[in-house]
């Protein structure tokens, strides 16, 4: 088990989760090459110890325990690992920026529709 870094971080990659890791395995770091190629940050599952110290700091709440990952955004567990595991171009193959949009308008209609019934069962 691992965190994983979800929709919420696509455009945003404001960094607060790496600075805070303590084991370094949010990538890429801002110094890092390829930071302005990446659409978000992964964290890396082999090496995250679970301490949860960037959930706390993430401002767009994109940061889950992977058991708790909602489910229209589970893919993101895969992608984390991929960005690990596969090749620069591999992966913008497997997960391009068109295909991470469809999820997020996907995610925000579930939202929605949540939102909508709890507000109807009050
Ligand atoms: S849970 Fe802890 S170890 Fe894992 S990525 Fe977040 S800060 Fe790093
Ligand atoms: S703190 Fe959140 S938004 Fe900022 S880089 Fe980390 S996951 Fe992305």
């Amino acid at each position: 088990m691992s965190f994983v870094i979800t929709q919420g971080c696509i455009g945003t990659k404001a960094t607060e989760c790496e600075k805070v890791c303590p084991v370094d395995c949010i990538h890429p770091r801002e110094e890092e090459v390829g930071f302005d190629r990446v659409e978000q940050l992964y964290i890396d599952p082999k090496l995250c110890i679970n301490c949860g110290a960037c959930m706390a700091v993430c401002p767009v709440l994109a940061i889950y325990p992977e058991e708790a990952v909602p489910a229209p955004l589970r893919m993101f567990t895969k992608k984390n690992a991929d960005h690990f595991r596969v090749g620069f171009d591999e992966f913008h193959q497997k997960y391009p920026e068109g295909r991470s949009k469809e999820l997020i308008k996907a995610f925000n209609l579930k939202e929605a529709e949540k939102q909508k019934a709890n507000a109807a069962a009050r």
